[in-house]
């Protein structure tokens, strides 16, 4: 089994939560101690379906105010399957227990919508509606007000589980909560109480990681408060039903913020064994009491532990069989990007591979400190540096602190450098997030000491390129600045300026870069400071001039699977894949009639009658203009489209005359592959004049970013 680092303590927590939710359905201790079987079953097992509501809020949800509905949507598809599969996988089990016997219509809605076919089951429709119910509301409010819905929804929950006692004293309460059980037997449900572990969930990435003593000692407050809230509602026999406490989502907000600052080795298998571990347990359940009947080992049910631990060995054993089956027979995942009219990309296992490729052509000691700027050359900063978290990358660069601070808030840890100027009015930013910033100059410095905190620093050194950093020659500040009580100096770098082309002209330009930083490096260490992590090469200096490894390597191009130009492209091509595509959707499909014109300025003008189709992308969305008028093309059906007079901002149109059968609402390839034929950037950079790093960091920021 490979183990990676993902999020990993949110991931890790995902085993214990599944173990409760098994215990909940079976009693564990319910043999020795009634007591001790309420506390685990109705308290601390209680945590663990609202856990999963907060991951789907973080990663999925989250979408609905990220402009990435499609993942949204993506998800509740998946989730709707699940659920039929799920349905089906009991009706056997639910027809034998009598479930489904003289159900009106009314009843077979509530099971659908609400309770869910089998007891368990309850969890899927509650993601569906819950997420359709925040949707909508996110459509008028902003988060914060969705939030206070959220809660407002909890708080009449509550009153119909844990507090019915007391709500059922106030008639018109009582009124309300009856009308309402009749359309649903629980307010533990996708209206009530989904919705609020949802938006802790999309609110757990607002903020930085908080003080972890403050989050422990807020849990060891909270969680007994909730236990004695437990055991008083017991004791008054107020609970008609006993999965929402008051002080549930206290306990949950910081148990997760504890959970996501956590630093563990998950493993890549954790997420879709949780999964079904959920679905098949109440299945085990059934096979462990035949098991017992057939074999007449009769502590299999008779112990309610050894019943437990039975019913959850089973369900984990199945469960990890299925999904390694799964991923043997390796299904090829199709991203279809959900109605989107234009969208990118980003193929994982291209970008996983040239991480790989690239460490590969590096000695050991040297990190790679992936160059995420520019919305990862418009490929999508945080998809993209989680996708390197996962891999086991540790350190960022950047351009600047807003994009620093984007990723700590969707949570990405390690070194984050800022490469560019960072205003004074701005450092607090640099402290609160931990960003490392660049030292620009000597003025520069003085700027950031003054601040009065400390900062930490990598100190660039201007060897040639003539840009940003304190010049080679000028050690005298350089030792000044390693001197600055409120910097701390956590490395040093340069930029290569040449070490793309390989003439000689340029190779000893680049040599004699890398000489004036070296002795820096010497002279540094000459006068007793110890020498800080060093780096020098970009994505070019790895591949010309491997020797030159520092401390890090700030790759940028090439992780992305391409270079600058289509030749170097081409040259590294066996080590390199590309990892982005641009797709767009076909608007409409037309006839051009002989002598006709097209577009603005009515550039183009049809010989013959032509069918031409209309796509939802622009210049808007990141495709050059100068790919008007025949210069670029298009992928559709596997052949070659040219665009045909101008492209506008966001639409633009192609000659389909060859191509059979297109349709509005398919899609056409700008930028990837296409049955045989691919368009690479390079291609497009070309036609348009430009390299390759322009076209990709300045793709659209309306595009949706997929994973595939
Ligand atoms: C952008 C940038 C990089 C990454 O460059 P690539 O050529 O894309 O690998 C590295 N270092 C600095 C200072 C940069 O600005």
């Amino acid at each position: 089994m490979k183990e990676i680092k993902r999020y990993a303590g949110v991931d890790f927590f995902r085993i214990p939560a599944a173990a409760l939710v098994v215990a909940i359905h079976t009693s564990p201790l319910a043999s020795f101690d009634a007591g001790a079987d309420f506390f685990l079953t109705r308290v601390l097992a209680r945590i663990a379906v609202p856990f999963f509501f907060m991951v789907t809020g973080q990663f999925v949800v989250s979408g609905l105010w990220d402009m990435q509905t499609g993942r949204v949507m993506r998800y509740v598809k998946k989730t709707a399957l699940l659920y039929g599969i799920a349905m089906l996988l009991y009706l056997p089990a639910g027809i034998y227990a009598g479930h489904y016997q003289e159900l009106t219509f009314a009843d077979v809605l509530r099971m659908l919508v609400f309770d869910g076919t089998f007891y368990h089951l309850w969890y899927f429709p509650a993601c569906i509606t819950g997420i359709c119910l925040l949707y909508l509301l996110s459509r008028f409010l902003n988060k914060k007000q969705v939030f206070a819905a959220a809660v407002l929804l909890y708080i009449i929950g509550l009153g119909g589980d844990s507090y019915y006692g007391l709500a059922k004293q106030v008639p018109f309460f009582a009124d309300f909560y009856e009308t309402c059980f009749s359309v649903c037997s629980y307010t533990r449900n996708g209206i009530f109480m989904a919705p609020l572990f949802f938006m802790l969930g999309v609110l757990a990435d607002e903020h930085i990681p908080d003080d972890r003593r403050i989050l422990w000692a807020g849990l060891c407050v909270s969680f007994p408060a909730m236990t004695e809230e437990a055991y008083l509602l017991r004791a008054f026999r107020l609970q008609r039903h006993d999965s929402m406490y008051v002080l549930l989502p206290v306990v949950m907000f910081f148990l997760y913020r504890l959970l996501r600052g956590r630093q563990i080795k998950g493993i890549a298998y954790v997420v879709p064994v949780s999964t079904r571990i959920y679905i098949l347990h109440p299945a085990m359940i059934l096979v462990v009491r035949a098991a017992a009947k057939v074999t007449k080992f009769t502590i299999l049910t008779e112990n309610s532990l050894v019943h437990y631990a039975a019913v959850l060995l089973l369900s984990a054993a199945v469960s990890l069989l299925l999904v390694i089956i799964r991923k043997r027979t390796g299904q090829v995942q199709k991203a279809s990007a959900f109605g989107a009219r234009a969208w990118l990309e980003v193929d994982h296992a291209a970008l996983g591979h040239n991480v790989k490729m690239l460490q590969e052509m590096l000695p050991q000691s040297c990190k790679l400190m992936p160059a995420v700027k520019a919305d990862a050359y418009g490929h999508g900063a945080v998809l993209v540096a989680k996708e390197l978290q996962k891999a086991g990358v540790d350190a960022f660069c950047v351009a600047c602190a807003a994009e620093g601070v984007r990723l700590r808030r969707q949570g990405i840890r390690g070194l984050i450098l800022v490469l560019g100027y960072t205003h004074p009015q701005q450092f607090p930013l640099l402290v609160r997030y931990k960003l490392t910033q660049t030292v620009v100059d000597d003025v520069y410095a003085e700027r950031l000491n003054r601040y009065g905190k400390t900062i930490h620093v990598h100190i660039g050194i201007d060897t040639g390129m003539h840009r940003i950093g304190v010049r080679s020659e000028h050690m005298e500040q350089i030792l000044h600045i390693c001197q600055m009580r409120n910097l701390s100096v956590d490395g040093l770098f340069t930029h290569l300026c040449t070490s793309d082309v390989m003439t000689e002209r340029f190779v000893n330009y680049t040599v004699a870069q890398a000489q004036a930083f070296y002795h820096v490096v010497e002279q540094m260490q000459a006068h007793g400071y110890a020498c800080p992590a060093l780096h020098m090469q970009a994505s070019y200096g790895v591949l010309n001039y491997p020797e030159l490894a520092g401390d890090y390597a700030r790759v940028g191009i090439a992780l992305y699977g391409v270079l600058s130009t289509k030749e170097d492209t081409e040259q590294w091509s066996n080590c390199l894949k590309p990892v982005l595509s641009l797709k767009a959707r076909i608007a409409s499909v037309r006839t051009l009639y002989q002598g006709e014109s097209a577009g603005y300025g009515i550039q183009y003008t049809a010989e013959r009658d032509m069918r031409i189709a209309t796509l939802s992308v622009g210049y808007a969305d990141g495709l050059p203009r100068a790919l008007s008028c025949g210069v670029g093309s298009v992928l559709i059906h596997g052949c070659l489209a040219p665009v045909i007079g101008r492209i506008c901002m966001d639409q633009m149109t192609v000659d389909i005359s060859g191509i059979s059968n297109v349709r509005a609402g398919e899609e056409a390839a700008l930028i990837g592959r296409c049955g045989d034929l691919e368009i690479s950037v390079c291609d497009v950079a070309k036609q348009a004049g430009t390299i390759t790093n322009e076209i990709l960091s300045r793709m659209g920021a309306r595009l949706e970013r997929v994973r595939i």
